[in-house]
């Protein structure tokens, strides 16, 4: 589990500078990529290691479980193994994939409430024995398959925490069905040992989590009401984001964690599954240029990925796209656009569905074919919410590993 060691350790990775990555980026196209122009992401190592630090100076109670699903990337996941974080994996290719890793079982919650059996069985299997429930269904599969098996309830929560990505009426177990479900689990036997819940992805209004862990806090209550053994595990899911507004997340837990979970026994634990937190920041996209028009004025331009790719999240939020220009380093002009004239500029990704279009009022200098759009923090729910569409193939965009060994 993570411990005090994580944040003694000396590591060396640190972050690269703007700058060194995009020379960094450079040495790619003039190495690598110089004939295809494909598009290809850069994984800044060193940006895992500060977000880890991060995590664990500001959180030093909550373990994090990474949420697979929001990028699988092997090098990245190898790098969070190492750093010693957990891992929440939705299905049996995902925990396959982790304990190819060399991480142990027992560092793995199946936090997906609705299961296929044969992904219960092969967990039961291989010894992952914590998981998520909010139907009486699941608890019979349980009992079937896996009754070693410890349980987080999933709970339904208020959804003010203003997030982009709600988890809706999908998930969780609503106020009133609690106890029959904790009633149920009694009579089955498989044993619940605490609560789950989720904020939404990418909250904005932290509140939510006071809301959330007093939810929890009422659901510990009514299991010790009827009489379950004592709850030692609070599951307070994903949502955080990296960057100020994390001191923010962080600080509305702690006082919560304050309020409702005060003197707690020393077996008592606390995880969290965060994703977009850890992928975000540490990966880079390069994209060609490859089509141009001028239309009324407005610089259009076509780019070798998109909405079908890795670009999927702008079908639902525009807010956080970074985009840094840079030049075809092959051909004479200067390489940097730093301080020339910028133009409304759009951008379509490169396929024939009409909404694949990445950019619209945003500013560029005068690009050209085969000059290069670099977009940052691009490694939330890009690439694995990919597909190949029209034989454009997400799947196979390279990933090239930055570190820089700078103190
Ligand atoms: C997607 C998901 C997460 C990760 O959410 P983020 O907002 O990326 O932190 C965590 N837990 C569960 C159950 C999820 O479905």
């Amino acid at each position: 589990m993570v411990g005090p060691a994580m944040v003694t350790e000396k590591r060396v990775a640190t972050p690269l500078s703007r700058d060194e990555l995009i020379d960094f980026m450079q040495s790619v196209i003039l190495n690598e990529q110089q004939e295809e122009m494909d598009p290809f992401y850069v994984l800044d190592l060193g940006v895992i290691n500060s977000l880890v630090d991060t995590w664990t100076r500001n959180l030093p109670m909550v373990q994090p479980f990474y949420a697979v699903k929001c990028n699988p990337n092997p090098a990245f996941l190898k790098e969070m193994a190492a750093l010693g974080t957990g891992f929440d994996c939705a299905s049996r290719a995902e925990i396959e994939t982790i304990l190819s890793l060399g991480v142990s079982p027992d560092q793995i919650v199946f936090a997906n409430t609705c299961k296929p059996e044969s992904h219960i069985k092969y967990a039961a299997k291989i010894g992952v024995n914590l998981t998520t429930f909010d139907s009486k269904g699941e608890l019979e599969k349980i009992k079937k398959w896996h009754p070693k098996c410890a349980l987080l309830i999933r709970i339904k929560i208020p959804e003010t925490s203003g997030a982009t990505f709600q988890f809706g009426s999908k998930f969780g177990a609503l106020p009133e069905e609690i106890v029959s479900l904790l009633q149920a689990a009694q009579a089955a036997h498989p044993k619940v040992v605490g609560v789950s819940f989720h904020i939404g992805s990418r909250a904005i209004n932290f509140r939510a989590f006071e809301d959330a862990i007093a939810a929890a806090k009422t659901t510990f209550e009514a299991a010790t009401q009827l009489g379950l053994p004592k709850m030692h595990i609070l599951d307070i899911g994903g949502g955080f984001t990296s960057g100020p507004k994390f001191i923010e997340a962080a600080s509305a837990v702690k006082v919560a964690l304050q309020k409702y979970f005060p003197n707690e026994p020393a077996g008592f634990t606390i995880i969290a599954e965060p994703g977009r937190f850890f992928a975000n920041t540490p990966f880079t996209l390069a994209t060609n240029i490859i089509g141009k028009r001028v239309r009324d004025g407005i610089k259009e331009y076509w780019i070798n990925d998109g909405i079908s790719g890795s670009m999927n999240f702008l079908k639902y939020d525009h807010d956080d796209v970074i985009c840094t220009p840079l030049a075809n380093c092959s051909s004479n002009k200067t390489t940097s656009f730093k301080g020339l004239k910028t133009y409304d500029s759009k951008v379509f990704g490169p396929t024939c569905d009409p909404h694949d279009t990445v950019l619209e009022g945003y500013q560029l200098p005068e690009l050209d074919v085969n000059d290069w759009l670099i977009f940052h923090n691009m490694g939330a729910y890009t690439s694995s919410r990919g597909n190949d569409f029209n034989g454009f193939k997400t799947s196979a965009i390279p990933t090239y590993l930055a570190k820089s060994n700078k103190k």
